[in-house]
């Protein structure tokens, strides 16, 4: 397999058997796999020969190796061509995602109170696996409700405010989902995790806005300079998990009867119009309202120590998942088309005018969340006009070293010191998640960006830093 280097920020796989679209990459040189010892470029490829894909099977500068799809993936499927859905292409994770708040409260201000709010979301912020969670639902009926209704329900039932659910994607829900579609197995996963964390790549972390790029959308999406802010990064806990496990095991049952081969068995798959395309659809829909109920809910307890320790509010700025498959109408080809995009570890970027905005960001574009590390700078960017890849950009800084390998190098003890001597706080769930997290984990944030940035799928409007994270 060749790379095929079309621009600084673009490479081409050349299509070849089984493939039915090209494979094209968006990094640098310095951030690509390498070919040899990396298997996700190899798995771009393999998602190339989805039945139905479309234009290519994309990858974001942040590209590393999942389930059947790369992490830092994009393929869209046409649906009317008997295009298929797949779950790999989502993740296990389902809706994971990213939620930025905005204090009105500037660095100099929190500083003298920075140890008391850090003890506060320490025991506000539910976390690990499986260890309580801020909602106790009274039983399945009112699950039900949280998986058709996610934030809205959440706000609805007193949880948040009206403006929130303006600033979340889809208005706080996605309309399909279909509990029917979702196991006894998740719902026991799922009935005790509303409003918790998860594992260490999961966060909430205090930031501040340390740079402004575009004034204007900054201002927009509520953000300045010195301001403090609070980012969320969790998704739909054991619900997810569990609905991603049932429908793979559907998929790979009834593969043979639609004909359908795929090069990797983790590419599970089905007709998007077909009854088990339609199944997981519905599934994964519930999942998503589950992960957006979650941070709506880790919002609130946020919120009640924020105005206890400081007296300040936080307001949303946005809230997007970086794991999803939804059907949108793009143009291909000279024609507009229903397709199914997957972004699996990928965020959708919606341009400046685009009807989906909310009507005061419509004039600026959608806020992109892109976490970096608990040692390392975010961003906030936003969509730009007639981008590659159905308006869809990285999620974060990707991974480079696996769980295992971070943890061979230093002790979380170690690391805690170390951030807190940069004058970040550290409130970790266990010593070896904190390690499993270094930062070094993680490709050089501000190289993805560029990467991103130069291939034209998004632009940066802020920088953020951390002051403090709480990790899962
Ligand atoms: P994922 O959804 O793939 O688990 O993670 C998304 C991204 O979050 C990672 O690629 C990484 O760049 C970023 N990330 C992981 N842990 C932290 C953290 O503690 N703080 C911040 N700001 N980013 C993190
Ligand atoms: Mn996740
Ligand atoms: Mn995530």
């Amino acid at each position: 397999m060749d790379l095929v280097e079309e621009t600084p920020y673009r490479f081409r796989i050349d299509r070849h058997d089984p493939m039915r679209v090209p494979g094209v990459v968006f990094a640098s040189r310095d951030l690509m796999p390498d070919l040899g010892t990396d298997k996700s470029l190899a798995q771009v490829a393999n998602v190339a020969a989805l039945p139905g894909i479309v234009a290519a099977s994309y990858a974001m500068p942040d590209l590393h190796w999942g389930y059947g799809f790369p992490i830092g993936g994009v393929a869209a499927t046409d649906v009317a061509a008997d295009g298929v859905v797949s779950p790999g292409g989502v993740g296990f994770d389902i809706s994971c995602g990213v939620r930025l708040l905005a204090a009105d409260l500037d660095l100099a201000g929190l500083r003298p109170v920075l140890d008391p709010l850090m003890d506060g979301l320490d025991v506000a912020i539910p976390r690990g696996m499986g260890k309580g969670a801020v909602w106790q639902l009274t039983g399945r009926a009112q699950l039900d409700e949280v998986l058709r209704g996610g934030s809205r329900y959440a706000v609805e039932q007193g949880h948040g405010v009206e403006r929130d659910l303006h600033r979340c994607e889809d208005y706080g829900a996605v309309s399909e989902a279909d509990p029917g579609q979702v196991s006894g197995r998740a719902v026991e996963r799922g009935q005790g995790q509303v409003g918790s964390l998860g594992s260490g790549n999961h966060f909430l972390e205090v930031q501040a806005v340390d740079q402004v790029y575009d004034e204007r959308a900054a201002t927009a999406f509520g953000l300045r300079t010195g301001q403090v802010c609070v980012m969320i990064h969790c998704g739909s806990r054991g619900m997810g998990h569990q609905i991603c496990t049932d429908h793979v095991r559907v998929m790979e049952t009834v593969m043979p009867r639609y004909g359908i081969t795929v090069p990797d068995r983790q590419l599970a798959c089905a007709p998007v119009s077909s009854p088990e395309g339609r199944g997981y659809l519905g599934a994964m829909a519930a999942a998503a309202n589950y992960a957006r109920a979650n941070r709506q809910l880790l919002t609130e307890s946020a919120r009640r120590v924020f105005d206890r320790v400081t007296g300040c509010r936080l307001d949303l700025v946005y809230d997007i998942s970086h794991n999803l498959a939804k059907i949108e109408t793009h143009g291909v080809d000279g024609g507009r088309r229903e397709l199914c995009v997957h972004r699996k570890g990928a965020t959708r970027a919606l341009p400046s005018g685009h009807p989906d905005l909310p009507d005061d960001l419509r004039a600026v574009g959608q806020p992109v969340l892109i976490p970096g590390s608990m040692g390392t700078p975010s961003y906030v960017l936003t969509g730009v006009p007639d981008a590659p890849a159905f308006a869809s950009t990285c999620h974060g800084a990707g991974r480079t070293q696996s769980r295992k390998q971070a943890t061979t190098s230093i002790r979380g003890q170690d690391l805690r010191r170390q951030l807190e001597a940069h004058n970040i706080a550290v409130r970790g769930a266990s010593w070896r998640g904190l390690a499993e997290e270094k930062p070094e984990a993680y490709k050089d944030i501000n190289a993805v960006v560029d990467a991103a940035e130069g291939a034209g799928l998004c632009r940066r409007v802020a920088r953020l830093v951390p002051v403090g994270v709480v990790k899962g």
